[in-house]
């Protein structure tokens, strides 16, 4: 077998269990086969030559019987004649008689008589000294058998049989390939077999490769299901029990280190973060500051009197108070801020994400402090028994470059500190500039408040004027006169305001005020034409009683809506635009009027302004200041008005100081206008005064 071939078989026999099983039952049936046909042809082939030889000499013994009577009567032509007759079996090639001497005496046919009158082989019978039977040919093609005749002991001459084996090569032929067909039907369905075995064996392997993949990736709830009872199905079950070990294995290594990290970074008692964790957490929270520049502040808490509670009523009281103060704490916090108990009755709250601003940040935390004050302050229910418990609250913010850890919590320790000293009860800050400013706010909100009940609050009021000059309303402008503080602008306390949804209840006051005085103009001739326009901020639209109020102060007042303008910030545009189309198509309806104020600073999608209904823009006073120096403002003021003109809408330039500005303004189409150059913001009487002024014939 050439090499490459031999190589070939065992890269074969190499390859998969399909291919081994495959080949080695081919090559079996294949050589059984063989060998068992080769036996079968060897043997059919010897017997059938003895066969045919047998019956050469049995027909030339007969002949040879039959022969003698014609010779002693010397009729050749007799025996011609029965020759002729013998001649017609088709294994027959040739029969002569022959004479002693070796002449043809008779033949099957004529043409023999002449082939072997002098052939070699009839020679050889004349030379043995004793005539007997003899085979004088015997290979593959034919049989020659020679036979003596006798007459009594007379030798008269010799019958010669030429007995072909054509037959008994196609017998064989035909054996021979009957054996291939036989033996190509063996090795087919050796091969199938081989097949069917090896896909049985082979699944099942599969399938423990699948599963053995699956648990190297980190899978652990695979199993291996095959439902056989061979040696592959006891592998299975054998692979199952162990992965079943190991995962019960792994599941109490698992919860043996849950329990550690547990013990390690929680309080048993409260679950919650314990001092290793809250530290972990600092560190992240303080880099996180860094990166986003929003401050952080850690709220240290001790509840007072808790010693107390612990000498009269025992531990398992004080631990029932420290789980409730826990699960308080953490309603109270929003979700990514951390509340952990440092031991005993000490807790500490740490805020993320809190305002850049130091002041922002302050109250942020400062409002987070009230409300864990009061949620702490509420009633306790231990063991069916009701407590009072109030706790001292000390804050300090944290930013990216500021302080260690220790240091962190050593000033919010400190100013808890300072708060009990203050009286419990209450909160302080570790930095008393900060100090102040939440106090300064506290104390703003709370005259605020009382501002709004006293009545402190008065509406100014700035003309607005066409091209002309002459006044087409006013914009009413919140002041507030606080016996202390004196006459108070919008700037220092409307933000505070919308922080703490006061802006609500004097938005309300406002716009009743507005409405109210709008009537009045309205019942007197010269004033009737005048619109007011009234500020209104983002929380105040964003009720959902808004156009209810609206509407009702329209109604109570029995102003005309028409002459009602509202002022609308872009930063409004940050909510959900569909609503507050909706809300102001439902206004719309009703009459009233739309101008987007501050036009041009905050945040405008020109695709939003679109579907807005407005009636008009306000150029930012931010762009009129600079329009006649910078080209830019200039450009803007000019696209603006270019817009608004655009769009259909009015468009009107407030903080106008100087006639230039207003030169200016015209020269690009600008036709309404608010500023000190038509009149600061006054008080009613001193704007009714303005107009009787302004109307009276020069
Ligand atoms: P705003 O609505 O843009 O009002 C225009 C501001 O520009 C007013 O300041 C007005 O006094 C000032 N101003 C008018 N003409 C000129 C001028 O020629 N030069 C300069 N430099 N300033 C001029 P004010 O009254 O201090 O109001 C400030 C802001 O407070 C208002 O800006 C408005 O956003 C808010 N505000 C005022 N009243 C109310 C109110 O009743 N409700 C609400 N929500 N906000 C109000
Ligand atoms: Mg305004
Ligand atoms: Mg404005």
């Amino acid at each position: 077998m050439p090499r490459a071939a031999l190589d070939r078989m065992i890269g074969l026999a190499g390859g998969t269990i399909r291919r081994q099983l495959t080949l080695a039952f081919a090559v079996a049936t294949g050589l059984v086969m063989f060998g068992f046909g080769y036996g079968v042809i060897q043997h059919q082939s010897k017997f059938l030559m003895e066969q045919s030889a047998h019956s050469a000499e049995d027909l030339a013994h007969m002949l040879a019987v039959g022969s003698t009577a014609w010779l002693v009567a010397n009729d050749v032509t007799g025996l011609q004649v029965e020759l002729a007759s013998i001649a017609r079996n088709p294994n027959l090639n040739y029969v002569l008689v022959l004479g002693r001497d070796g002449k043809v005496l008779a033949a099957s046919d004529v043409g023999t008589i002449g082939l072997v009158a002098d052939d070699p082989v009839s020679r050889r019978l004349l030379s043995g000294a004793v005539p007997r039977a003899r085979i004088l040919v015997d290979d593959e093609r034919l049989v020659d058998v020679a036979e003596p005749i006798f007459a009594g002991t007379r030798h008269l001459g010799w019958v010669r049989i030429g007995w072909g084996r054509g037959q008994v090569r196609d017998n064989l032929a035909e054996i021979t390939r009957r054996g291939y067909i036989l033996g190509g039907f063996a090795i087919g369905f050796a091969v199938l077999l081989a097949l069917a075995i090896a896909g049985g064996l082979t699944r099942g392997l599969r399938q423990l490769i699948y599963v053995a993949n699956a648990v190297h990736k980190g899978e652990r709830n695979v199993r291996a299901g095959l439902g056989r009872s061979d040696e592959i199905g006891q592998l299975a079950e054998s692979i199952n029990g162990m992965l079943d070990a190991l995962a019960a294995s792994e599941r109490e290594r698992m919860a043996t280190e849950e329990e550690i990290r547990s013990l390690a970074f929680y309080d048993p008692l409260t679950h919650l973060p314990n001092r290793r964790m809250l530290i972990e957490r600092l560190r992240h929270a303080m880099i996180s500051s860094g990166r986003t520049e929003r401050a952080g502040a850690l709220l240290f808490i001790d509840l007072d009197n808790f010693k107390t509670l612990n000498d009269t009523l025992g531990h398992d009281m004080g631990d029932l108070l420290l789980q409730q103060v826990a699960s308080r704490l953490v309603r109270c916090i929003r979700e990514g801020d951390t509340v952990a108990r440092l031991g005993g009755d000490e807790f500490v709250v740490m805020l993320e994400g809190l305002a850049h601003e130091t002041g922002d940040a302050a109250a942020q935390a400062e409002a987070i402090g009230r409300k864990v004050l009061g949620s702490l302050n509420a009633p306790y229910e231990l063991a069916g028994r009701r407590h009072q418990s109030t706790s001292s609250i000390g804050i300090t913010l944290f930013d990216r470059d500021l302080h260690t850890i220790d240091e962190l919590l050593k000033r919010a320790d400190l100013a808890m500190y300072n708060a009990k000293t203050a009286g419990r009860n209450t909160l302080r800050f570790f930095d008393p500039h900060m100090q102040t400013v939440v106090t300064a706010r506290a104390a703003l909100e709370g005259d605020l408040r009382e501002g709004l009940q006293l009545g402190q609050f008065v509406l100014y009021y700035q003309s607005q004027r066409d091209v002309d000059s002459r006044i087409t309303g006013a914009e009413v402008l919140l002041r507030w006169l606080h016996p202390e503080r004196g006459l108070v602008g919008p700037n220092e306390f409307i933000p505070l305001t919308e922080e703490t949804g006061l802006i609500i209840p004097i938005g309300q006051w406002v716009l009743d005020s507005a409405c109210r005085q709008l009537a009045a103009w309205g019942r007197a001739p010269h004033t009737a034409h005048l619109t007011i326009a009234v500020n209104i901020s983002v929380r105040q639209f964003r009720q959902a009683e808004f156009v209810g109020q609206v509407l009702q102060a329209l109604a109570e007042s029995g102003a005309d809506a028409r002459r009602l303008k509202l002022e609308l910030t872009e930063s409004l545009l940050m909510d959900d635009v569909e609503e507050i189309i909706g809300k102001m198509t439902s206004l719309k309806r009703h009459g009233v009027l739309f101008s987007l104020d501050d036009f041009g600073t905050g945040y405008s999608s020109l695709s939003y302004l679109k579907r807005l209904p407005l009636d008009q823009l306000k150029i930012d006073q931010s762009f009129v200041r600079d329009v006649t120096i910078d080209a830019n403002d200039a450009a803007i003021a000019s696209t603006i008005v270019a817009l608004a003109h655009h769009m259909g809408l009015d468009v009107i330039a407030e903080g106008v100081e100087t006639t230039a500005q207003a030169d200016f303004l015209v020269s690009i189409g600008c036709c309404a206008f608010q500023g000190f150059l038509f009149g600061q913001p006054v008080p009613l009487a001193q704007f009714e005064q303005l107009l009787v002024t302004l109307e009276a014939p020069a």
